[in-house]
């Protein structure tokens, strides 16, 4: 188009030349109005915006494109400075562009075309811009070399300037925000990151290019994440998540995540787009803010919320299983006085103490809670018995005994203890706590420094099996204990084949006590350890008397629970002990009872190896009671079954047990075992398992268990 203009102003120039020539010719005048008409039409209609310049820069006329370009008539341009009339141009970088410096000037300056200059006109009134490029081209009238006009030619490029701006800003956001973001292509391969990507990843470009997103997903998303995202960026435009991310060198971390899809113009996916951030220091707060919402900021300990949330959720389970639980309330006995008196820094450290010292002794399936000023609530789930709770309620209150050193004072404190039993005195958490308060508060008014069920029943139940406990540890150092001797005879001589050790209490106050009714209590609380050893020193220190003193005792069969037999130090105490007291291996025999193989663990089998190995004799006592598999039997290193009492004291009139007993015969036999019988109190008992063809017998028919310096040995010798 400006090489048309050009061509046009070319050729009115020759006819202003021509003019005086023409002067006198009508026809020449004709022409030349025919042509200043094409030019002025020419001037008006094209569509390119088109001004002249004098030489000192005032606008000399415009055409129409030009008055739209600039928004303006043309009356207020014509006649001023192009730079008056109401526009700041400007240069790209948005200065000032001085009016020497503007192309038409330049051109006008140096007599030659200056062209493709942008120039931004401000329009101050609309308050808008205006982006031009402009061609500034000089004209001369013939013979002169100073121009005696300018030609500009704008071009509107308004738009393009602003969708190269919005550009600009899209790459210095990208590169600037503090979002990671990653493109990737339309097969998911990393095809951009920004710095932000990198500052949170610790990943470069170099590290990523044309590696999967999926290099970027920590392995512990779970699969739903990705099922999520490949569905979620399939059906919409724009997918949010949670996304565990992989960093470079640290932890993985979680990240806020927005993937947008790319389309292109034939609607296919071009490119996806990830946002993220780093939301550790967010989901911190968070978990902190959801940790307060369920505990108790001084101790850290559960809630009351919580605790009935998980007290109503354990009842659920229990109901179903048909499991025993209990609430324990505790309450810290005069907690008034220690705070009015040291003040509360002081009592909130003693309420610090007091939960770490419940905490150390539930189990980690209890749920320990502070459940208002110095009461705390302890909730057991699935109980064994009902006196369970008792046990840890006494242990509590122990721990309360030691003296709480805060602050430099020295503070002595006592609990008391109310229990309720569920499904006993409440089926549901407000009735368990509501009861276990109330016996509490009957704890208190016994003195407080002890403990109450809900049901007084229980209580001194539970009482007295904890006295009994604390007085049965001490039976060792009292030496309380005393070993009683059974003989065990071969029926057909009837001759002494070996002996039983049979323990038994001499209570303080009660008197002898059998060992049904401690040595259960003795399991349970882990002392049997400590008893079965003794007895086994013991009889151990017996037997070797009796050798020496040349009595003919074979065996000497000494009772081991499988609370002991399972610990792993077992064979190596009986070793020991052997080796300490010198007797023989071969002497010794172990009657243990089905519930120890019941594990049939490798280590068991082992045990009793290396047992038998040595020498040492093993009997499964018991036989025929309790739980025992029989595969077993083919695996273990057994001599001996002995026949529970039950089925003997009444194998003549009973004929489930005769049955029972000629099957055990006809088993131990099978497997090449030696088969004694417990409880054989008469001849017709004595005589009958005898043509059962029963190997050995003991019972009172030939002695109960006595001290050891019975004659009866001798006679039975
Ligand atoms: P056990 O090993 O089956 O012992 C036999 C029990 O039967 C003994 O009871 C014995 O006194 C009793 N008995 C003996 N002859 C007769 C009889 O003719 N008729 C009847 N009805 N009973 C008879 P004891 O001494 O009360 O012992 C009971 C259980 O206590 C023993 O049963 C044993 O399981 C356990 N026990 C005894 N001493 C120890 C020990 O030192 N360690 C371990 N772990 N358990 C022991
Ligand atoms: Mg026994």
């Amino acid at each position: 188009m400006f090489e048309k203009l050009k061509l046009d102003f070319g050729l009115l120039g020759s006819l202003f030349l021509m003019m005086p020539q023409l002067t006198n010719s009508k026809l020449a005048i004709n022409t030349l109005r025919i042509s200043e008409a094409k030019y002025c039409s020419l001037f008006e209609n094209i569509d390119q915006s088109v001004i002249y310049l004098d030489t000192n820069g005032i606008v000399m006329s415009v055409n129409q494109a030009a008055e739209q370009l600039l928004s303006l008539p043309r009356d207020k341009i014509i006649g001023r400075k192009f730079v008056d009339s109401c526009f700041n141009v400007i240069k790209e970088d948005g200065s000032v562009f001085p009016e020497d410096e503007q192309p038409s000037m330049q051109a006008l300056r140096m007599g030659k075309p200056v062209e493709n200059v942008v120039m931004g006109l401000f329009n101050a009134e609309r308050q808008s811009y205006t982006w031009v490029t402009v061609h500034s081209v000089p004209e001369f009238r013939t013979g002169e070399h100073q121009p005696h006009q300018v030609l500009m030619t704008l071009s509107d490029i308004t738009r393009q300037k602003q969708s190269e701006g919005k550009l600009n800003m899209a790459s210095v956001i990208f590169n600037n925000i503090g979002e990671g973001i990653f493109i990737t292509d339309k097969d998911k391969k990393i095809i951009s990151i920004n710095q932000g990507f990198t500052t949170i990843t610790g990943f470069t470009q170099e590290d990523v290019y044309g590696k999967s997103a999926h290099f970027l997903y920590a392995k512990k998303n779970k699969q739903t994440i990705y099922d999520e995202l490949n569905n979620g960026t399939k059906t919409v435009n724009n997918w949010q998540g949670e996304v565990w991310r992989r960093h470079k060198m640290n932890l993985d971390f979680p990240s806020w995540t927005t993937v947008s899809k790319i389309q292109n113009s034939s609607d296919n996916v071009a490119h996806y787009v990830h946002v993220f951030i780093d939301i550790t220091h967010f989901k911190k707060t968070q978990d902190h803010l959801g940790f307060l919402a369920y505990h108790d900021p001084l101790t850290k300990l559960p809630n009351r919320l919580l605790l009935k949330d998980r007290i109503d959720h354990s009842l659920q389970n229990a109901r179903r299983e048909d499991l025993q639980a209990a609430v324990l309330f505790l309450d810290l006995d005069r907690f008034k006085n220690i705070n009015d008196s040291y003040g509360h820094a002081v009592g909130d450290g003693l309420l610090k103490e007091a939960a770490k010292r419940i905490k150390n002794l539930v189990r980690k399936e209890d749920t320990v809670s502070r459940y208002a000023g110095d009461e705390f609530v302890v909730f057991m789930e699935n109980i064994p018995d009902a006196k369970n709770p008792a046990k840890l309620a006494q242990k509590l209150i122990n721990t309360f005994n030691a003296p709480v050193y805060i602050k430099g004072y020295r503070l002595k404190i006592s609990i008391s203890v109310g229990i309720s039993l569920f499904p006993q005195n409440g089926k549901d958490t407000d009735t368990l706590i509501k009861n276990a308060d109330t016996a509490m508060y009957r704890a208190k008014k016994e003195g407080r420094n002890n403990f109450q069920y809900y049901s007084l029943e229980l209580t001194t139940e539970a009482s007295k099996k904890m006295s009994t406990e604390s007085a049965l540890r001490q039976s060792l150092e009292r030496h309380e204990l005393v070993l009683y001797y059974q003989p065990q005879v071969c029926l057909k001589t009837g001759k002494l084949v070996g002996v039983e050790s049979l323990v038994r209490w001499m209570h303080p106050t009660q008197g002898m006590m059998p060992p049904k009714q401690f040595i259960p209590l003795a399991e349970e609380s882990g002392f049997i350890v400590a008893l079965g050893e003794w007895v086994l020193q013991n009889t151990c220190i017996q037997m070797r008397r009796w050798l020496d003193e040349g009595l003919n005792v074979n065996k000497i069969a000494v009772n081991v629970s499988a609370v002991q037999f399972l610990r792993s130090d077992f064979v190596a105490t009986v070793e020991r002990i052997l080796h300490s007291t010198g007797l023989t291996p071969s002497y010794l025999q172990l009657e243990l009872t089905g519930d120890s193989f019941m594990d049939n663990s490798e280590q068991t089998i082992k045990a009793l190896s290396r047992l038998a190995s040595a020498g040492i004799d093993l009997t499964i006592d018991d036989f025929g009671v309790g739980c025992f598999s029989f595969n077993n039997l083919k695996r273990i290193p057994v001599k001996k079954l002995k026949i529970n009492s039950s089925f003997i004291v009444d194998v003549l009139n009973n004929t489930d047990n005769e049955d029972i007993t000629r099957a055990v015969i006809a088993l131990g036999h099978g497997l090449h075992l030696q088969v004694i019988a417990m409880g054989i109190e008469s001849k017709a008992q004595q005589n009958f398992l005898m043509d059962l063809g029963c190997d050995q017998g003991q019972g009172y028919l030939y002695s109960s268990p006595v001290l050891p310096w019975s004659s009866i040995f001798q006679q039975l010798i």
